[in-house]
């Protein structure tokens, strides 16, 4: 298991278009939660010994891991990546952060080079500034992706966001002079054609500020949003394809053009720097999940957390396991699986596990290119990518 996510529910208001399992507080409970997450780990490490080893007493300021009486075994190899996500891990205080990663590297016995292991904390631009920044990196964080969504003032009020744009810019430029050079930006494509958004400038913007690396989302309408009820209403025009698909491979063209590679369907990175972190999940590794509504897979079941923070912080309370359900998978749907996660890479899949038939097929509408003895989507593919999937599986739906 080398691979660490931690999930930060908090925000301080919900996004209009966001169906996360968040906990909206305007003072974020941090000791309670740094407490609730390392205990988590403890009851893990008792109750699941195949994950990691028995070990030495880890030190850490809390009561939790001060008990734990578990650590990983150096045997077993160490932790390669480490990510924080949410919700709005930028909302820790930086002292809960640096306390949560000193214990968490002391469990996994992070080499003191924090670098070694890549540590990635989401962001939002309005949280980060020089002190705030200088802190992260002195706990050992070396990558931040900020949630910057778009740089049209416009545009981030609609969705509810609580920065203007140029925060986004003092953010990226408070992180760099505090020696942060992996650098990620989200940005949110294809939203309603009333909003006017120019999504040509947006792009521009982004690459001004030379990101390591750009994260693009495409807008989806999820239930129970304050999106699906303005849509419902007339308020707000639906998700439109064309649009979609437009904006998807402008970005690809403009980003190339930057020095970005498409590594996998919504993500790119230039010089290299792609995410260790996703593109582990996207390998098919191990990875290990805590907080509420974290998931977890050992290469063979996932499991996931109890979603909500209340119940999760009472289950914990009561030193019962958080984990809500668990799925084995059938070979069918790790076969399935894996084809998905071949297609959205760049690795692609091996050219003899799709018919020639299929293949010509692709070519000849230029969904597909084959490198030596591996197909890879274009992004014309990508766009395509489920029916791409039901095209290999037989499974009804054009393509
Ligand atoms: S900040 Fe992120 S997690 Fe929080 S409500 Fe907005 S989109 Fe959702």
């Amino acid at each position: 298991m080398r691979h660490l996510y931690l999930h930060v529910p908090f925000c301080q208001r919900r996004c209009s278009y966001c169906d996360f399992s968040i906990a909206v507080r305007k003072h974020v409970p941090a000791r309670e939660y740094v407490d609730a997450v390392l205990k988590e780990l403890h009851l893990m490490l008792e109750s699941s010994p195949g994950w990691l080893k028995p070990g030495s007493m880890p030190r850490g300021s809390s009561n939790a891991v001060q008990s734990s009486r578990a650590q990983v075994s150096e045997s077993e190899g160490g932790l390669e990546t480490l990510y924080l996500g949410g919700g709005t891990p930028s909302l820790l205080p930086p002292d809960a952060l640096a306390t949560l990663l000193t214990s968490l590297y002391d469990v996994f016995r992070v080499p003191s080079s924090h670098d070694v292991v890549e540590v990635t904390l989401e962001a939002n631009p309005e949280d980060v500034t020089p002190d705030v920044a200088a802190a992260w990196r002195r706990a050992g964080v070396n990558r931040v992706s900020l949630g910057a969504q778009s740089f049209d003032d416009g545009v981030l009020k609609w969705m509810h966001r609580s920065h203007d744009a140029t925060r986004i810019g003092d953010a990226v430029r408070a992180l760099r002079a505090a020696g942060f050079d992996n650098i990620s930006l989200d940005l949110i494509f294809a939203l309603p054609a009333e909003l006017e958004r120019d999504w040509a400038r947006d792009l521009d913007l982004a690459c001004s500020l030379h990101p390591a690396h750009l994260s693009l989302y495409g807008l989806t309408v999820e239930e129970r949003t304050p999106l699906a009820r303005w849509i419902s209403r007339g308020a707000a025009a639906p998700p439109d394809d064309d649009r979609y698909a437009e904006e998807y491979l402008h970005a690809h063209m403009r980003l190339a053009a930057c020095g970005y590679d498409f590594y996998e369907v919504s993500n790119a990175a230039r010089d290299g720097n792609r995410s260790r972190h996703n593109s582990a999940y996207w390998s098919g590794a191990a990875y290990l999940g805590l907080g509420p509504a974290a998931h977890s897979f050992d290469g063979r079941a996932r499991r996931w957390n109890l979603t909500g923070w209340e119940s999760y912080r009472r289950t914990i309370a009561a030193g019962q396991p958080v984990v809500e359900a668990e799925e084995v998978l059938t070979e069918e749907q790790r076969a399935l699986e894996r084809l998905y996660l071949a297609l959205r890479t760049d690795a692609g899949l091996a050219r003899s596990a799709c018919p020639p038939d299929r293949l010509t097929a692709w070519l000849g509408e230029g969904w597909a290119e084959v490198e030596g003895e591996r197909v890879v989507c274009r992004p014309e593919g990508w766009l395509r990518l489920d029916a791409l999937v039901r095209d290999l599986t037989g499974t009804p739906g054009a393509v």
